[in-house]
């Protein structure tokens, strides 16, 4: 055909971009675009793999499956060739050029977040195609679509800003061929031995031959399925480092396999960090399925739950049947039972290796904790998942040391019947928090919560093992002064204490604060604070309340309880100051400032001008009052 029948296009802006990046590269580990090339080729074979077993018609069906990579050192190209899937012109241009995918925006805020831009992630973003420019400095790719009507086009581009795409007669039989022109700096990549290196080092579980200048340099192995005596350490890194398009290592592994009354194998990799974590929005979720070794699905959300979303891995089973579709596989009443024992499985393999490696398993937690306690929903598993939770508490020596909920268990005194926990900013704040005093009198530990998921996790759980859990600004004081009585007693003398004339000041207290308050009262649980605010709303913790008010303005907080502290000096001054006069006009200044007070610690302030002056008025007279004395 004519050469007028070349069409040019731009590419999409942010591809353009990422482009801009790559080429101007002098990144060491450049040969990453020929894992990338390689596992597109294979992603292709897979799909024609997959139209074989479903009984679908596709072109040459009888071409052998495999990508033969040809080096010419003095032309200085690198080709590779698969027999797969194939493009049609209309993919070519959609798939690479002119339709941002989604992962381009996210790699490129990696690359600009990230001190060194780490290039090797790039396949996780699904745009590895490109990577191929880290290298090159014109790409042609000829591609001739299974479809059994097809045409072949030849896609060509220098990386810049456009690229062509014209009829490719010549080539006739389905498949795609990538030939790199490689840029003078990366004449390496047109070396056999600088090659075969690369593709030991990447992509040695393909499972399709690679032929290198007619060799094939691979063994097609799939390790999931051999006994785990003969996989070594080595070889399970390089697989995951491969499936996940990594460049670490896995923080832990699971390698499983069943075969009564189900047949299958799996093997579960978590990875050494978490990108959603990172905020680089969710990631393409699943594991690779396998049935009779045809890749179903590369990426199966049936078999894991969302909150193990972070897992990469693979599952293999014999027993589910081949011509599965997607919507009859989460019904499949094998693979709900695969499901069940899988998960069932890796749940007891992290509980291990939070025993075994403590140290890792803080990473673990530190990454993907937040993810796994979505799994406090999960019924069929919840106290499994909540085994593998932690948090930080009152018993921990600094923020750092975290505690399980058994050992929260272990430690409570006998007769405490309930989990508490309490939510803030921070441990500072919690542990400067008045709701706190009670419980650290009595040495009662508190789990504390400083990411506001919490707030659905724990009470979400109910209960664990028995006990029931309990955000301790709810929990039944009198309860637990029975269990837990105070050490020296010293707490529950009230015989100095004028409760009558206390009964009055609260009420004058309240006459003070009008609305702003629900109500002014005795506290059972301040120790060495004046005053704090509590919830009136038995069913939602205050923090939980702040968080829907910070989510929907029009949640109005509700106003609290002013709790005093009977034993507290400042609060027997307030008692002689009414009684010498109700009306006093201090008072009302003290009343008011030992409310702001209270809203602060609360962290419900919404006023900070009236709390401001009244604060002034306070010290302008305390002034003058000293001054006054001192004459
Ligand atoms: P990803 O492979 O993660 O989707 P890429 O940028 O590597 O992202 O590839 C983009 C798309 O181009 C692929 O999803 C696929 O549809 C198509 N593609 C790339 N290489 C091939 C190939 N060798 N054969 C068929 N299609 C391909």
């Amino acid at each position: 055909m004519a050469e007028t029948s070349a069409k040019n296009y731009k590419f999409k802006a942010e591809v353009s971009q990422l482009l801009d990046i790559l080429t101007h590269s002098l990144y060491q580990h450049r040969d990453v675009f020929i894992r990338e090339l390689i596992s597109n080729a294979a992603d292709a074979l897979d799909k024609i793999r997959f139209k074989d077993v479903q009984g679908d018609t596709f072109a040459d069906s009888d071409l052998p499956l495999k990508i033969s990579i040809t080096l010419d050192k003095e032309a200085r190209t690198f080709t590779i060739a698969d027999t797969g899937i194939g493009m049609t012109d209309e993919e070519l241009k959609q798939n690479i050029g002119t339709i941002a995918r989604s992962g381009t925006a996210d790699f490129l805020k990696t690359l600009s977040q990230e001190k060194e831009g780490d290039l090797t992630l790039i396949g996780r973003f699904g745009v590895g195609f490109y990577s191929v420019f880290m290298a090159a400095e014109k790409v042609v790719v000829v591609s001739k679509s299974a479809d059994p009507h097809a045409a072949a086009w030849r896609w060509t581009s220098d990386g810049k800003n456009s690229f062509k795409i014209e009829p490719a007669p010549s080539a006739t039989k389905r498949g795609t061929a990538i030939t790199a022109y490689l840029r003078e700096d990366a004449e390496e990549f047109s070396e056999p031995l600088r090659v075969r290196t690369a593709i030991e080092k990447y992509s040695n579980f393909v499972p399709f031959p690679i032929e290198l200048d007619g060799e094939t340099v691979n063994t097609v192995s799939a390790i999931w399925r051999e006994p785990k005596s003969r996989v070594k350490k080595k070889d399970y890194h390089e697989f995951y480092k491969f499936i996940a398009h990594q460049h670490e290592d896995p923080l832990t592994w699971m390698h499983f396999s069943a075969d009564v009354p189900i047949q299958f194998h799996t093997l579960l990799f978590v990875p050494r960090s978490n990108f959603e974590h990172l905020g680089f929005g969710r990631d393409e979720e699943g594991i690779n399925l396998f049935v009779k070794r045809v890749m179903i699905d590369p990426h199966a959300k049936e078999i894991l739950p969302p909150y193990l979303r972070f897992v990469r891995g693979v599952l293999e089973s014999d027993d589910l049947p081949l011509n599965i579709s997607r919507e009859t596989l989460q019904e499949n009443p094998y693979l709900m039972k695969i499901r069940n024992t899988v998960v069932g499985k890796f749940l007891t393999h992290l509980a291990e290796f939070a025993e075994k490696q403590p140290d890792d398993y803080a990473v673990f937690w530190e990454q993907h904790g937040r993810i796994l306690k979505e799994g406090y929903n999960d019924y069929s598993q919840k106290d499994k998942v909540a085994a593998l939770f932690r948090f930080n508490s009152s018993a921990s020596g600094d923020e750092k040391k975290l505690t399980s909920l058994d050992e929260y268990i272990e430690r409570m005194p006998e007769k405490q019947e309930e989990i508490l926990f309490l939510s803030g900013a921070s441990r500072d704040a919690l542990v400067n928090s008045p709701a706190l005093e009670f419980f650290q009198s009595r040495k009662i530990e508190v789990l504390f919560c400083y990411d506001p998921i919490d707030e659905f996790v724990l009470p979400g759980l109910l209960e664990y093992k028995g006990k029931r859990i309990t955000s301790a600004d709810q929990t039944d004081l009198g309860k637990l002064k029975e269990a837990v009585p105070a050490e020296s007693g010293k707490d529950e003398e009230t015989g100095e204490i004028d409760i009558k004339g206390l009964e009055k000041l609260t009420r004058r207290m309240k006459n003070i604060l009008g609305v702003r308050v629900e109500d002014v009262t005795l506290s059972d649980r301040l120790v060495s604070s004046p005053a704090m605010l509590t919830g009136r709303d038995k069913h939602m913790s205050s923090q939980m309340e702040k968080i829907m008010h910070m989510v929907n303005k029009d949640v109005t907080l509700s106003p609290k309880i002013l709790e005093i502290n009977k034993r507290h000096p400042f609060i027997a001054d307030l008692l002689t100051i009414y009684e010498k006069d109700a009306k006093d006009p201090l008072l009302t200044k003290l009343v008011n400032s030992l409310f702001s007070s209270a809203l602060l610690l609360d962290g419900t302030i919404d006023d900070p001008h009236t709390m401001a002056a009244s604060i002034q008025e306070l010290m302008i007279d305390t002034a003058g009052m000293y001054i006054e004395n001192k004459k």
